[in-house]
């Protein structure tokens, strides 16, 4: 039976050694952590992530063939392949700080899986990180090799929070890199024999080590960038009277360009797009290419100026000052679908409205208060000011609360900003929280789900991105 070892039992090892423990029933897999209480969650019915379909994936393979564990060096000791999937967060200080990817939990790994290796391992890896990183993974491991033969591999992973269980098991491909020595190749056909259990061959995608580590972080940044492009034609619609949704429509309906990720909002969010476009770009820096590094700068630019945008539309449209208002925030995850709030733009939109004397009432389905609260008070690295801001004070964070409710959130509010497309937004009784609003009554649609002249004909003043405004 071929053992695999997963460290990293997060957003991305949780449910990928999931789906893998699932379609290959001859393979025992063990995701490891370090993290106790992350590993509890996962042995228990409270999953650490919300991702939809992964309760019942797990429930058909935990305990036979799917182990999560905190006992990392047994695992490690035991595995033929080590697929690590720990994070890869931005640097936050010393060399490259603000840009270059922090790979002090990878190199933990590394030298974790040297120390207790004793026979062949194939290596993956399964986290994002920086183009070359394997030939730094390799000079790890060999130069502490006690005669083993380590194979490293890279096998970026391309799912996408919300859609992960549907993504993993119908991907639109697996990418494999790996060294061109016949050892190489073999480390290679063992991977892709694990995938070809259930994806078809021809979506197995063998590439060196080097285009495959690089693919990911141009994938990420390729689709940021279209975001960051409709994003600013969106401005030009509500000041022209174009509609975004139609113009989106039409630019996408063309066979070259397509139709997904043109969707126009108040900015992406999620751990990955901004991390991997900051590293894309301290990569380019590194090797001279000052032009390039540019380019991918402006898809963070706009995405920062299309959350201040939003702010500036809410306090001018509310008289310009938003000092003893309540506005009510609707969705706080980054996308639909997903409890995660690293990288949400509501971070951004919520300390701009703190920051004009708002008061905030937050809801989310699946965001808890201890998320929100530790969100709006964590420092963030400021692109053009390369220092850290001020935590908010306790003052300010009393002036956010928390509901399990969409119309309790409403209820007393001047405003409502929507800031993650949630199914459930668009089908709310919003007859009934016009009716328990301040009026004017405002709403701000950041995510572009309500219906703007519905809304307008019980009263509302409504506000979406690119939309004609309402005069
Ligand atoms: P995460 O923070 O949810 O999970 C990482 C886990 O690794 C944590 O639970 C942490 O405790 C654990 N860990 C760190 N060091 C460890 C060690 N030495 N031993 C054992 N466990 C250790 O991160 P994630 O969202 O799953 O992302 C992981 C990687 O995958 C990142 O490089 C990310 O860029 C990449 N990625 C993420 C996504 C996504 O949608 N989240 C998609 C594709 C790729």
């Amino acid at each position: 039976m071929v053992k695999i070892c997963c460290i990293g039992a997060g957003y991305v090892g949780g449910p990928t050694m999931a789906v893998i423990a699932l379609k290959c029933p001859a393979v025992e897999v063990v995701v490891v952590d370090i993290s106790v209480a992350r590993i509890n969650a996962w042995n228990s019915d409270q999953l650490p992530i919300y991702e939809p379909g992964l309760d019942d994936v797990v429930r058909q393979c935990r305990g036979k063939n799917l182990f999560f564990s905190t006992d990392v060096e047994k695992h490690v000791f035991e595995a033929d392949i080590i697929f690590v999937s720990v994070n890869t967060p931005t640097k936050t200080s010393g060399l490259g700080a603000g840009k270059a990817a922090d790979l002090t939990y990878w190199e933990s790994a590394a030298r974790m899986i040297a120390d207790v290796s004793k026979s062949d391992k194939i290596v993956v890896e399964k986290s994002t990180v920086p183009v070359k990183t394997a030939e730094a993974i390799e000079k790890i491991l060999t130069h502490n090799s006690k005669g083993i033969n380590y194979q490293i591999l890279s096998n970026p992973e391309f799912l996408a929070e919300g859609t992960a269980i549907q993504d993993l098991f119908n991907p639109d491909r697996v990418l494999i890199g790996g060294r061109k020595t016949p050892e190489g190749q073999k480390a290679v056909q063992a991977l892709k024999a694990v995938y070809t259990q259930w994806v078809p061959e021809d979506r197995v995608i063998t590439t060196n080590l080097w285009s495959a580590e690089l693919t990911k972080l141009a994938a990420n940044a390729i689709l940021a960038k279209r975001i960051s492009s409709i994003n600013s034609i969106s401005a030009l619609c509500e000041a022209t009277g174009a509609n975004i949704t139609e113009v989106a429509y039409s630019v996408g309906k063309d066979s070259r360009i397509g139709p997904k990720f043109l969707n126009a909002s108040v900015g992406f969010g999620g751990s990955c797009f901004q991390k991997d476009i900051l590293n894309l770009v301290y990569i380019c820096e590194c090797y001279g290419f000052l032009e390039a590094a540019n380019y991918w700068k402006t898809v963070i630019k706009i995405n920062d100026y299309q959350k201040s945008r939003f702010v500036n539309r809410v306090v001018a449209s509310m008289f310009n000052t938003l000092s003893g208002k309540k506005i009510a925030v609707l969705g706080f995850a980054f996308k639909k679908d997903t409890g995660d709030t690293r990288e949400t733009p509501a971070i951004d939109v919520c300390k701009g409205l703190l920051a004009d004397k708002a008061s905030i009432s937050i809801y989310d389905p699946q965001v808890t208060e201890d998320q929100i609260q530790r969100d709006l008070t964590m420092n963030k690295f400021d692109w053009d000011h390369p220092i850290h801001l001020q935590p908010m004070s306790p003052t300010t964070v009393k002036k956010v609360s928390v509901t399990w409710d969409a119309y309790e959130a409403t209820k007393g509010a001047h405003g409502i900003c929507i800031l993650t497309e949630w199914d459930e937004f668009k089908g709310l009784d919003y007859q009934k929280i016009y009716d328990n609003m301040q009026k004017p009554a405002f709403l701000f649609d950041g995510r572009n789900v309500v219906d703007v002249e519905k809304l307008r004909e019980i009263g509302f003043v409504v506000y979406s991105i690119g939309k004609p405004l309402d005069t």
